[in-house]
């Protein structure tokens, strides 16, 4: 596939990029020649940017509403509260058969251009998966809720893996100490990535190899967010959603809300999303380069916008073409035409967003209707029309 004239989000100029084998084989600013094989598409004033690497959420856990009715001093207090006040509505939600609940999740990310989510909790099992679910990690859930973590934390058999852990979320003392209890702790200097980091100094932060910085999750449970023009200075920041417990399941509010913080430059927000996540999970895609994994976006651009600002004033249902590893996996339908022969044999589903018509690989609507059946009173962003073998 080659793609033709589009811009760069993050940049002034226009490239051609050229897939093969699900990487990315070529990038110009002239157009490239293809032999008569290749499927060509051409744009008028679209984006390219890489497949967005959304590095914190539970796929699992996208089918709750936001829980919690005020502002909480920690995790464990709105952990305990939630328990105690909506113990009816989770257990409903987890009646959802789990990987009716993982597939969601996977949904949900790819609807807004998300092609790797890095997944915290147990490890997954999922077939034909439609974007990358990131598992080489070793996952604590933090140091309130995982049972003996300093002895999981030093397990000899996962040294080669970075630990990510919900660490800081909190606005009182007891999420600083565990901050210095985790790094105390880490006696075989394990590489840590740290989720919220609400509470975290600078100083802490060097600990970490990475934090992610979730601040749409911790505006609505803490009405604080963490510090992260500090943090900078001494650890890489990523960017994640959490799950819909605690945010929007639409990761473009979220960036639109980071946004407004000012904490990072628009240049480093754009890299939390892709290159530096990827620099830190050691991942091969985030950025547009020969030899990376073709995961990439192309999105209408929007009032001729300047800068990032068109990159930032996108939503859903701006993507014209979202491509996991070389495969499409979501594309508008004033596509349909150019894309179809290429995508032959292939099941599609049609859905509306926001009034607009986008096609997405595999059978939405089946998925939403078993849901369903358990829990009928979920509200889908999205409408299905219809599953179409193309
Ligand atoms: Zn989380």
């Amino acid at each position: 596939m080659i793609l033709q004239g589009i811009r760069l989000a993050d940049g002034e100029q226009n490239v051609n990029v050229r897939i093969n084998n699900g990487k990315i084989d070529a990038l110009t600013s002239v157009p490239i020649a293809g032999n008569t094989a290749d499927l060509q598409l051409g744009f008028d004033d679209a984006l390219i940017f890489p497949g967005l690497i959304n590095s914190h959420d539970h796929l699992d856990f996208n089918l709750f509403p936001q829980l919690g009715n005020r502002t909480y001093k920690n995790y464990t207090e709105w952990g305990a509260y939630i328990h105690q006040q909506y113990k009816p509505e989770i257990e409903r939600v987890l009646q959802v058969p789990l990987p009716l609940r993982i597939r969601w999740g996977m949904y949900k990310n790819l609807l807004c251009g998300v092609t790797t989510v890095v997944n915290h909790g147990e490890q997954l099992i999922i077939d034909d998966a439609l974007i990358t679910v990131y598992e080489e990690t070793h996952d604590l859930h933090s140091v309130g809720f995982e049972k003996l973590w300093k002895l999981k934390l030093n397990n000899p058999l996962k040294k080669h893996l970075p630990v990510a852990i919900h660490i800081g979320e909190g606005t009182d003392e007891a999420a600083s100490i565990e901050i210095d209890s985790l790094i105390r702790w880490n006696k075989w200097r394990r590489v840590l990535i740290g989720i919220h980091a609400v509470a975290m100094t600078g100083k802490q932060a060097s600990s970490f190899k990475g934090i992610v910085w979730c601040p749409e999750s911790n505006y609505y449970l803490l009405n604080k967010t963490a510090p992260v023009h500090q943090l900078k200075q001494h650890t890489t920041i990523l960017f994640g959603t959490d799950s819909t417990l605690t945010g929007n399941w639409n990761i473009w509010d979220h960036i639109g809300m980071a946004r407004k913080t000012g904490l990072l430059t628009d240049d480093e927000l754009f890299h939390s999303l892709n290159s530096n996540a990827a620099k830190v999970w050691k991942m091969n895609t985030g950025a547009i380069n020969k030899g990376k994994d073709a995961d990439l976006v192309i999105a209408r651009r929007k009032d001729h916008a300047a800068g990032f600002d068109s990159f930032y004033d996108l939503s859903p249902a701006d993507l014209l073409l979202v491509i996991h590893q070389g495969n499409t996996r979501l594309f508008d339908q004033e596509l349909l035409s150019q894309l179809a022969s290429g995508l032959k044999g292939r099941g599609f589903s049609l859905i509306r967003i926001n009034k607009v018509h986008k096609y997405v690989e595999g059978n939405l609507g089946e998925l939403m209707e078993q849901i369903h059946t358990y829990l009928p009173e979920f509200s889908f962003p999205i409408e299905f029309i219809d599953h179409q073998i193309l």
